[in-house]
């Protein structure tokens, strides 16, 4: 459907290229988080802190990595694995290419935008009294604490009483507001959506319709010029009689450059890993490899050539070769009569079938006839 609203423009991508890209984008992050936790777990002094931070630690990543995208590619680092970039609706004398002023903008709505939400949502999962409170209503929701600092006297006391009912009405508006500002933002990313597969805009999203950026597929020509440019060296292009530092510092720029490429291929990757540990805690398949193994059964106790030999029937006292009364087990295995295997300990201090060392006190009862 979405090719054949398209209509004759090739260099549109797709409605499904677009939300492909959208989730990718959605699954990084998750994928990151899970990573760190499984070495967090292993190196806690290093990790934990960044784990508790990170949604920021991960928007300061993804910082680097989308400037360097919409730098080198003019495309975010979604988009360019999708092989489609940004160009400007309205070009300037002829070029459409991004501008300094469109990549800042770009990267606020990139990374900031979804740190600040994921925030937000947080926030207000904490007001509103989290689950309970949505499903149940606001009876779950949590109280505004009691003003009891207003019992103070004096202008400073008058004046947090004053911030805190401020805070209060802060908090309700938002609680008010915020549910219906979300659904605004998820009801405006699916209305460009429907609108972009009928061809109704070139925006994919109100964010990239905002700063009047479309995303298009690269052509041929984008390709050729990448390959001429080389991969990610229009920033090191350094004068050969450089000094010693400003060596280092090209060396820097370069390897890191050359690390940020590699997350092509790196960061998909880790979502199979991501994906791919899902699969494997959630399926029976590892609870049947990790199974423990059952013990062998202790080795079976043997009788001394000079004991007592064991009769054929299981079921009579060595000792009296009677049915067994009142058994009881000597702690070579063996089961006897009570009175019989306590008479011959007290007296022998030895199991009399193994001739093994023996004490009244090691005697079981046996409650289950055995
Ligand atoms: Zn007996």
């Amino acid at each position: 459907m979405s090719d054949m609203l398209g209509g004759a423009d090739a260099g549109k991508p797709s409605l499904f290229e677009i939300v492909a890209q959208h989730k990718m984008g959605g699954l990084l992050e998750p994928a990151l988080r899970h990573v760190t936790s499984v070495y967090a777990h292993r190196y806690p002094r290093y990790l934990v802190r960044v784990l508790n931070w990170h949604e920021e630690a991960y928007a300061a990543l993804m910082l680097l990595v989308e400037r360097h995208y919409l730098r080198n590619y003019g495309a975010s680092f979604t988009e360019h694995f999708y092989g489609t970039k940004r160009v400007r609706t309205r070009t300037i004398g002829g070029d459409n290419s991004l501008t300094r002023a469109d990549m800042w903008r770009s990267l606020a709505f990139l990374v900031g935008l979804p740190l600040a939400k994921s925030r937000l949502d947080q926030l207000y999962d904490r007001l509103s009294g989290g689950e309970a409170a949505r499903l149940l209503g606001d009876a779950f929701a949590a109280r505004d604490r009691p003003a009891e600092e207003a019992a103070e006297a004096g202008p400073a006391a008058g004046l947090r009483q004053r911030l805190a009912s401020v805070r209060a009405v802060a908090t309700r508006l938002f609680i008010r507001y915020y549910a219906h500002a979300n659904f605004a933002y998820h009801a405006a990313t699916l209305l460009y959506y429907v609108a972009y597969m009928f061809d109704r805009t070139d925006y994919n999203s109100p964010w990239l319709h905002i700063l009047g950026l479309q995303v298009r597929r690269l052509s041929a020509a984008d390709y050729r010029a990448m390959d001429a440019r080389g991969p990610t060296t229009s920033s090191l292009a350094a004068p050969p009689n450089g000094t010693a530092l400003r060596a280092t510092r090209n060396l820097v720029a370069r390897l890191l450059a050359g690390g940020l490429d590699a997350l092509k291929a790196l960061l998909p990757l880790s979502i199979f890993f991501y994906r791919f540990l899902e699969w494997w805690y959630r399926s029976d398949f590892h609870r049947k490899i990790q199974q423990a193994p059952v013990p062998p059964p202790p080795m079976p106790p043997r009788p001394h050539p000079d004991g007592l030999a064991v009769p054929e029937d299981q079921s009579l006292c060595p000792i009296c070769e009677k049915p067994r009364t009142n058994p009881a087990m000597a702690p070579s295995g063996y089961v006897f009569c009570y009175p019989c295997i306590h008479r011959h300990v007290a007296g022998a201090g030895t199991c009399p079938v193994t001739l093994a060392r023996t004490r009244p006190a090691d005697i079981r009862k046996l409650y289950t006839d055995a």
